[in-house]
């Protein structure tokens, strides 16, 4: 009796979250709001099940976790899946926590608490995986790498791949995983149902660059792993010089051919070729031809041809600061940094376009940027200043003069160096330019500046 009154409780708590959420999310919508966070948050407080209950009705669930990548490769891997026929679920705006979860699922519930929708491809941090894993089991777990990230949040990068293993650690999951990512891939080796994707040809080999490696020593003897090829960070070719692991033979192989905006995928059975196809790449960098990678792997798992991938991917729009381009006047470009893998693979980006550029730094330090902005010491600048080509820095945000600092002490010239007041003055002093302006911009920067661009591009 006593269990059966809890019970419905519980139950009635659930539903009443679930209004609760759902209004508010309508409300914010009305009002012109996102409503990524709130209205999950809402729901969580009340019914802390609730989101486990709605995950529990999915027939299929793809989690895109891991450092740097997830929202594109999210983003990708969504816009291909909802081209079938039947309607998937996304967390597209990179809202990648509990609440974020939550919100994303719950405008497609009834008022009696039916998901209308059974596939979703979500987006999740991988310090909350092993809450969500511990009471549900995805279809597929993706895991785009793990490099060094807001050190102040979570710690060390072994702390990231102790909470990854133990998300993977239950049986029945299909691990896609990062061959060319030491770290990451240490994660599927040796497990059963895991499929590894990398690139087996690239243009770039950057043997000489001064970037932090953050897989540089192998996690079983310590010694330092040693390269045949290093494609950027710790990614590239790669074995143990005690023979303890080599990086495995992807079964989705990328090649890239250098100024031609296209990635081919060799996908392999047992090691031999069975089938290759090209695929127009919709997006820019390097960084994002390994998201595009994870994404077409993905879904040809689940069996979607060569030819509806590379017609889906035609109406790909980047997600907010994903080397979003803004033309108006002036030609600008939105990226957001929070690491230094990340910012050096968008440098290295930024070096391909051979124009005279402008470059903008926003960088603030609030919690969702990480307290500690250290970080921008270990960006190598230094040698992307040989290959910039650029005529101005701007740096604004509450840490502008830490970025300032930083420019100045790698060798910029500090007739080159403004520091700015606010935001929208990066806008403003931008505005009748010539030269295409970058802005690099941390992740609450981000969406002010989205504001700003737009309605300068109106
Ligand atoms: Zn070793």
């Amino acid at each position: 009796m006593g269990f059966e009154v809890t019970s419905v409780l519980k139950q009635w708590r659930s539903l009443f979250a679930l209004w609760v959420g759902r209004s508010v999310g309508r409300i914010l919508r009305l009002i012109g709001r996102r409503g990524t966070s709130l209205p999950g948050f809402l729901a969580t407080r009340l019914s802390p099940d609730l989101l486990f209950h709605l995950l529990s009705q999915l027939q299929t669930c793809i989690i895109v976790t891991g450092t740097n990548g997830k929202t594109t490769t999210n983003a990708l891997l969504y816009s291909i899946l909802s081209s079938s026929e039947s309607p998937w679920i996304t967390n597209k705006d990179g809202a990648n926590l509990v609440q974020g979860l939550l919100a994303a699922l719950l405008p497609h519930v009834t008022s009696g608490g039916k998901l209308q929708i059974q596939k979703a491809v979500l987006e999740v941090d991988e310090a909350t995986l092993p809450r969500i894993v511990d009471h549900f089991h995805p279809t597929m777990i993706i895991v785009t790498n793990v490099v060094r990230d807001q050190l102040d949040r979570y710690g060390e990068v072994d702390h990231a791949l102790a909470m990854l293993r133990r998300g993977i650690s239950y049986p029945g999951i299909q691990l896609i995983v990062n061959a060319d990512d030491p770290l990451a891939a240490s994660l599927g080796i040796g497990r059963e149902l895991t499929y590894f994707y990398g690139m087996d040809e690239c243009p770039i080999d950057r043997q000489e660059r001064n970037e932090v490696k953050d897989g540089a020593f192998c996690l079983l003897c310590g010694r330092e792993i040693e390269y045949t090829r290093t494609i950027y960070g710790q990614f590239g070719h790669y074995a143990c010089p005690s023979g303890d692991f080599i990086r495995p033979v992807p079964e989705y192989a990328g090649i890239l051919e250098k100024g031609i905006p296209e990635l081919t995928v060799v996908r392999r059975k047992s090691g031999v070729e069975a089938e290759r196809f090209r695929v127009k790449a919709p997006v820019l960098g390097l960084y994002n031809y390994y998201n595009l990678l994870a994404a077409v792997t993905v879904a040809q798992i689940l069996g979607v041809s060569p030819y509806k991938i590379e017609n889906a991917l035609t109406n790909y729009e980047a997600p907010l600061g994903r080397m979003q381009v803004y033309s108006g006047r002036t030609k600008r470009i939105l990226a957001l940094i929070k690491n230094p893998t990340g910012a050096n693979s968008i440098l290295r980006t930024i070096e391909t376009d051979e124009l005279v550029k402008i470059i903008c730094f926003a960088i603030n330090d609030g919690d969702a940027d990480g307290r500690d902005v250290s970080w921008l010491w270990d960006i190598d600048i230094e040698s992307f200043l040989d290959q910039a080509n650029c005529t101005q820095y701007y740096c604004a945000g509450h840490r502008a003069l830490d970025m300032a600092l930083r420019l100045a002490y790698a060798g910029v010239e500090r007739e080159r160096i403004v520091v700015l007041d606010t935001l929208s003055d990066i806008v403003t002093v931008t505005d009748e330019g010539q030269a295409p302006v970058y802005i690099l911009s941390t992740y609450t920067a981000l969406y002010p500046l989205g504001i700003h661009l737009r309605e300068a591009t109106q």
